[in-house]
């Protein structure tokens, strides 16, 4: 049964007649890896999965939310101590808070939520959960006053104070801001953003999910940014958005090996987003490619973020003659993101799934995506 039409039936069965539809989506990232933290860009794009909710306000100060994926109801109030402790429902008592605390206004409602973002697979489930509910309360309760850059803050902010997770912007905003065709180049630094055309004709994005996360004893995220941050200092700028490779290889003899490597795979990366824009814009799709390849291998040996699976479909999507693929993510774990030729699609996914299974004993998950709207009103 179809999304919309599934939750309509519920929503009539739970609460009777109907409320307004709202929607939000995932999103993908197709460049620009562990630069947040850097000051440099990041290139995200909504896709066509998507979280959907029916809401209506009750006229009380009660909100009642029933998921159908996870088959369950929750109630709860909309003062800090009425926080629900089912976890999906957090994130949306986190929205009607962070709306609250801005000055916002939230009453109470009734709701009922689905969708097909597969959840923890690296495409930001939870973004799309509190999009779709901070855009649909924002419509329904403060005339969409909110602009949508707070939009995407509500929601982070919601991950920092109610999920226990400290995300940067990039995911919500993806998915706030999210414009069918297009992908989004998000400047960390200065929160500027643009859109290019993502329009690839004869192309199929494909996510490969190794299902795997390595979880590391030592913190390696922390050791990659205390790397930049040394790197940086030891250059004169405030972070490696401002560095040059000419800076970097000048000041080599001081810079430990790891170090220097650290920073060549952030500064190239930079110019790597820079490129790719180029090449949406002059319609390059091969070219988008190339950059992802170069992506991967800086992520896997100067960054030594990848981990065996990620570089073993990476090498595979390389062998199909894949146009482009990637690590997607933080690393050591997660998916591949491929560019593939409508004509490679088939037998690159089947023979993924082959030989991945016959060395690692599952197959990966597979999930088309085609870049789309992100929140709106349906
Ligand atoms: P992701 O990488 O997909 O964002 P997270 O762990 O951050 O993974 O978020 C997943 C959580 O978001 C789920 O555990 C659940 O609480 C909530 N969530 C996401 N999608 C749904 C859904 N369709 N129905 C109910 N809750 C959902
Ligand atoms: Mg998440």
């Amino acid at each position: 049964m179809e999304l919309k039409e599934k939750i309509s039936r519920t929503f009539e069965e739970r609460f009777g007649g109907e409320g307004t539809f709202y929607a939000s989506a995932g999103r993908i990232n197709l460049i620009g890896e562990h630069t947040d933290y850097n000051g440099g860009f990041v290139f995200p794009g909504a896709i066509d999965k998507v979280i959907m909710a029916e809401i209506r306000p009750n006229g009380s100060d009660k909100v009642r939310v029933y998921s159908i994926d996870i088959d369950e109801y929750a109630e709860f109030g909309l003062r800090e101590e009425d926080a629900p402790s089912k976890s999906w429902a957090r994130y949306i008592f986190g929205v009607c808070r962070e709306i609250e605390k801005r000055g916002g206004k939230v009453e109470g409602f009734d709701a009922v939520f689905a969708g097909n973002v597969p959840l923890g697979a690296g495409l930001s489930s939870s973004a799309a959960l509190e999009s779709c509910f901070a855009f649909a309360l924002n419509d329904l309760f403060n005339a969409s006053a909110i602009d949508k850059f707070e939009l995407a803050r509500i929601g982070q902010s919601t991950e920092h104070n109610y999920c226990g997770v400290n995300c940067g912007i990039m995911d919500q905003f993806a998915s706030v801001f999210g414009r069918k065709d297009h992908l989004i180049r998000l400047d960390c630094r200065s929160l500027e953003y643009e859109y290019y055309p993502f329009k690839p004709e004869g192309y199929k994005l494909v996510l490969l999910d190794s299902v795997v996360k390595h979880e590391l004893a030592d913190s390696p995220y922390n050791k990659r940014r205390e790397s930049c941050e040394r790197v940086a200092a030891r250059l004169g700028v405030d972070t490696l958005r401002d560095a040059t490779m000419e800076m970097l290889d000048a000041a080599k003899a001081d810079l430990s090996g790891e170090d220097y490597k650290r920073a060549r795979f952030v500064i190239g990366e930079k110019q790597r987003v820079l490129d790719v824009c180029d090449a949406l814009t002059a319609g390059d799709y091969e070219t988008v490619g190339k950059c992802m390849y170069e992506t991967h291998e800086g992520l896997s040996k100067d960054y030594e973020v990848s981990c065996e699976e990620l570089d073993f479909l990476n090498d595979l999507a390389r062998r199909c003659g894949v146009t482009g693929s990637r690590i997607m993510g933080g690393g050591f774990g997660g998916c591949t993101i491929n560019l593939v030729k409508d004509e490679l699609l088939e037998p690159f996914v089947e023979k993924a799934r082959k030989e991945f299974a016959e060395r690692y004993g599952h197959e990966p998950k597979v999930y088309e995506v085609v870049i789309s709207d992100g929140a709106r009103k349906l």
